[in-house]
């Protein structure tokens, strides 16, 4: 575990009620929550850059989103809109809402393509006129998918149901690529329904059906892009986090924490030797990482031993391009491009037939509405690459 020593130290005396490492959107909604209820909150983060995966960067004054493209379920009513409304995001956030007519296109290298239409009637209408013959099948989709989602109360905003999944765990099972394989013989058809699947770096022996579910009902609900950078949701949080008294320190890291005799977490430490106090810690980072950081020997070895076996997702790799003054139309749509016919197969590529599936996305900026400034190209890459 780290340690200081006493030359070094720096302490703020300070007791806070929580305090929240990372600033990610889960740190800083809860940072907002607590804050707002009366707790005092300090919210420590490592960069200089608020957001964690909304942190943006510029080059010659294009603005590049290093995670965030797109956002799902932000038409009225839906659940980031009730969120967002919550959270005093909503009225200040600039969003442009994607394509009614398809805000994601999944395109194969026959030249064929397929959109993802707005709300569910527009989704299946464009797939009918895609799959004439599957329209039973597109139907059945829709609806496993909304129920599916109702087995989430908190998606929903309710606090529980006698559907959930926690009395219905066998629902958590079900795996995506199965399901697919059970609903329709039309290859084509399951490769466009899971077309997205890079979204969530989908596995055919890993991936829950639910999961699958859940980011594609929240899409179709409402695909929104925040108009110069998702930064601006990070910004207005840390706002609203200092209006209800909250503090919140950049350039912070933690790197260690001390214990009170019983136990309980007293005070974390950054990498420059200031401590902060707390009367609860709330973890935002990895759990990996967090276990370093708060030390081995306090967390309890089946929990540490589960932990061991879940294996990192895939990374990802994005080429950021920055286009000359009004040259290129902003298109208004995400395209998730293969280069294979299994939209579950890119995921395993190898140097040779890299990349198999790409998502393409531009910024919207607000200094022009009919061109792009820029455009990002991701495709997966495992971080085995980049290993020395
Ligand atoms: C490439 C990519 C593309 C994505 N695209 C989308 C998308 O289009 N739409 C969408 O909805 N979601 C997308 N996501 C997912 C989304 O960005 C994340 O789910 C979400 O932002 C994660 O938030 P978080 O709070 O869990 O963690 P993070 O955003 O990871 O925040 C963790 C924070 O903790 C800080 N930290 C770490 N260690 C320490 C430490 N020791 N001390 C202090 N601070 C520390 C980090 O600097 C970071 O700011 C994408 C993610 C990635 C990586």
């Amino acid at each position: 575990m780290f340690c200081l020593s006493s030359k070094n130290m720096r302490k703020t005396e300070k007791e806070y009620d929580f305090v929240i490492v990372g600033s990610g959107l889960g740190g800083l909604a809860c940072a907002y929550i607590l804050g707002s209820e009366g707790y005092s909150v300090a919210v420590l983060e490592k960069n200089i850059q608020l957001g964690g995966s909304m942190q943006v960067f510029a080059r010659n004054k294009s603005v590049f989103e290093t995670g965030v493209h797109y956002i799902g379920s932000l038409d009225k009513g839906e659940n980031l809109y009730q969120f967002f409304k919550y959270f005093e995001l909503l009225d200040k956030l600039k969003l442009r809402r994607l394509d009614d007519d398809g805000f994601d296109i999944i395109r194969f290298n026959d030249g064929k393509e397929y959109r993802y239409g707005h709300g569910y009637e527009k989704f299946k209408k464009n797939l009918y006129q895609d799959f004439p013959d599957d329209k039973q099948v597109i139907d059945q989709y829709c609806q496993d998918l909304q129920k599916m989602c109702e087995r989430f109360p908190l998606y929903n905003l309710e606090v529980d149901n006698d559907q959930s999944y926690l009395q219905n765990t066998e629902l958590m099972e079900i795996n995506a690529y199965q399901y697919f394989v059970e609903l329709t013989d039309n290859k084509r058809l399951r490769n466009v329904l899971a077309g997205s699947n890079l979204l969530y770096a989908g596995m055919k022996e890993k991936t829950p059906f639910y999961v699958h579910a859940l980011i594609m009902n929240s899409y179709i609900t409402g695909s929104y892009r925040l108009v110069d950078g998702s930064s601006q949701i990070a910004t207005q949080f840390s706002k609203s986090i200092r209006k209800h008294g909250g503090k919140i320190f950049k350039r912070a890291k933690i790197v260690g924490a001390n214990y009170h005799q019983d136990g309980r977490v007293r005070e974390v430490i950054t990498e420059d030797g200031t401590t902060y106090k707390g009367k609860n810690f709330i973890s935002n980072i990895h759990p990996s990482v967090t276990i370093q950081v708060f030390g081995e020997d306090r967390f309890l070895p089946a929990y540490k031993k589960r932990l061991s076996k879940l294996e990192n997702s895939i990374s990802s790799f994005t080429v950021h391009l920055a286009f000359k003054k009004n040259s290129f139309e902003y298109p208004n749509y995400n395209v998730y491009q293969y280069n294979i016919d299994d939209v579950w197969g890119a995921i395993e590529y190898d140097q040779k037939n890299w990349p198999q599936a790409l998502l393409i996305s531009c910024s919207p900026m607000s200094k022009s509405e009919k061109y792009a400034d820029s455009m990002s190209i991701l495709a997966y890459m495992s971080d085995k690459e980049t290993e020395h």
